[in-house]
């Protein structure tokens, strides 16, 4: 693979590629499209870097320490989509002062030393993917402000007989899944930006795979981690469980960098799938097909992967596919003669033995058909399976066609999801026509638990040139506060970051904050990890 994008997702050969039929959906519902391509990089306005103190090369080498603009700029922002229009526009707010890649724990804990004692900010990077502003080189009251780049810390270990590995924090997905797969274990943790996130990351945000319903998310994997805290090393001991008090393994997980730094997670591992057997189905319509989830979910029969669409992702996934002609006349005759023409698309997933897949697929398949679901088969499954990654390559697209778009999540109970979900569309929706660019928004559930599950929307828009941050910002406005409204969570597994600390208090409240900040002072006691972020 060549270098990543700066501006954008993945390798610079690596193109998503908007179908004719998603083209001409997009022009008629949204306007025609512009193209914008990103600045080049020298085009980028980034201030010089402020010196950092000797004594960090000291502890380091300088050959890890480093300053050059392409680096800096690299590490200024994670990935969202205010992110990226920054980046496009060569518009970034600030960067790092400087890029620093510790190799191990000791080397991490010298370096938070050297920044304590020489007032110097710490951003802890993973692969920079956080979609919240997490990795944002916020200075706070510091002056100086370095990205603590943990790409080095790649070390894996298996248990193979207690199903366990030992981790480094800066493994990416793929990489973690090459060293596991030697020993024939897998984490099945595959979310969407797998293949440039890190374990680090996905401990420090409580991240959620796309096989969550299966697997767990990835904090309910983690069995054991150590933290490198300004104050200290914290270290919990890796046994299934234990009953010591308050969990201090639940207070480092989803702590997001503003506690130390996690230089090592021990996770939950299991055996290579025999076989992995997805399918598409078509429920009667988005209703419905939350009750068939419901259904799995509370008869505790739920594929691994579970993802329903709702008609508005249907179509425009249906579109995205570049499904034509032949095919598409057959489905959608297919589908009215069935009565399933409103239908929401439902994708499942097994993975393991094959008796296993096949047991807990039939139990699921009786769910599925007493719902009213129309199996659609194995080949729109595999399809969905293959393309899992390609939504953030075709997201550059969009962008580079002056498109917006914004994907954002929560979750609630069965009881007031529905709730949620017309409440967090309805406002989005309106905060996009009261600035003129009436957008198109679809969501789908995609993590399911027994009381209830997540929601993950995606808006499609108009850009509205030279005001795409603040077209950003009302929306986002406009999104949360109806998610504080309804009651549901300002985050399922994106985290807090610094998009959402405004909302943190409305779900925590005062004494939670004061609590967070409490231990935040005892570990890190002048606030150089990560400012800015997770706490007001
Ligand atoms: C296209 C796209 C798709 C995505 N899909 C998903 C998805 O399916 N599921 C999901 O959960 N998330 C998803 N995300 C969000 C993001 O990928 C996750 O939050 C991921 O866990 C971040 O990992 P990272 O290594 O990139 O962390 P970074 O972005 O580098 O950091 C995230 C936060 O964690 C902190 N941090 C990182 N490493 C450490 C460490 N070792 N110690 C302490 N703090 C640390 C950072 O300071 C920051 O606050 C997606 C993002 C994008 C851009």
């Amino acid at each position: 693979m060549t270098d990543p994008k700066w501006w954008g997702w993945g390798g610079a050969e690596r193109r998503g590629a908007v179908a004719a039929e998603a083209l001409e959906m997009l022009t008629e519902l949204l306007g025609p499209p512009r193209r914008s391509p990103p600045v080049a990089l020298d085009q980028v306005r980034v201030a010089d870097p402020a010196p950092l103190p000797d004594s960090i090369r000291d502890v380091i080498g300088s050959d890890h320490v480093l300053t050059g603009r392409e680096d800096r700029i690299r590490h200024a922002t994670g990935k969202s989509y205010p992110d990226l229009v920054r980046l496009r526009s060569g518009e970034i707010e600030d960067a790092p002062d400087a890029v620093v890649e510790p190799g191990c724990h000791d080397e991490v804990a010298a370096v938070l030393d050297a920044c304590t004692r020489e007032n110097v900010a710490v951003v802890p990077f993973g692969g920079g993917t956080s979609v919240v502003g997490g990795v944002d080189p916020a200075r706070g009251s510091f002056e100086r402000v370095i990205a603590l780049d943990l790409g080095r810390m790649r070390s894996a270990g298996v248990d193979r007989r207690s199903l366990t590995a030992r981790l480094g924090p800066g493994l990416r997905g793929p990489d973690a899944e090459r060293a596991l797969g030697a020993a024939g274990v897998t984490l099945g943790h595959f979310p969407q930006s797998f293949e440039h996130a890190t374990i680090g990351g996905f401990a420090a945000t409580r991240s959620a795979g796309q096989a969550s319903s299966g697997y767990g998310r990835f904090d309910r994997m983690v069995t054991a981690v150590r933290l490198a805290a300004p104050a200290g090393e914290l270290r919990t001991i890796d046994t299934p469980h234990s009953a010591a008090g308050p969990a201090l393994r639940e207070l480092i997980v989803g702590s997001e960098g503003v506690l130390g730094v996690i230089t090592e997670v021990t996770a939950c591992v299991r055996p290579r799938p025999e076989e992995r057997r997805y399918e598409a189905w078509i429920a009667p319509e988005f209703a419905s097909g939350v009750e068939i989830v419901r259904e799995l979910a509370q008869q505790r029969v739920l594929p691994d992967v579970v993802r329903l669409s709702d008609r508005n992702e249907t179509r425009v996934s249906l579109a995205l596919s570049g499904m034509g002609g032949a095919v598409r006349r057959l489905l959608d005759g297919y589908l009215r003669l069935r009565r399933q023409a409103r239908g929401c698309i439902l994708i499942t997933g097994w993975e393991g033995t094959s008796e296993a897949v096949g047991l807990r697929r039939a139990l699921a398949t009786r769910a599925l058909r007493s719902g009213g679901a129309v199996a659609l088969g194995a080949r729109p499954g595999r399809s969905w399976y293959r393309g899992r990654f390609e939504g953030p390559y075709l997201r550059d697209e969009l962008l580079d066609l002056s498109y917006m778009v914004e994907t954002l999540e929560t979750a609630h109970t069965w009881t007031r999801l529905g709730e949620l979900y017309h409440a967090v569309s309805g406002a989005i929706r309106d905060a996009l026509q009261a600035q003129g660019t009436p957008g198109l928004v679809f969501a789908h559930v995609s993590h399911a638990y027994p009381d209830g599950a997540s929601l993950y929307f995606t808006v499609l828009a108009a850009q509205r040139v030279g005001h795409e941050l603040e077209q950003w910002r009302a929306v986002k406005r406009a999104a949360s506060e109806a998610i504080v409204r309804t009651g549901g969570t300002i985050t399922h597994h994106h985290a807090i970051g610094r998009d959402h600390r405004p909302y943190i208090r409305d779900e925590i409240g005062e004494l939670g904050v004061e609590a967070i900040a409490a231990v935040k002072a005892r570990l890190d006691p002048a606030g150089i990890m990560n400012p800015g972020k997770l706490l007001a």
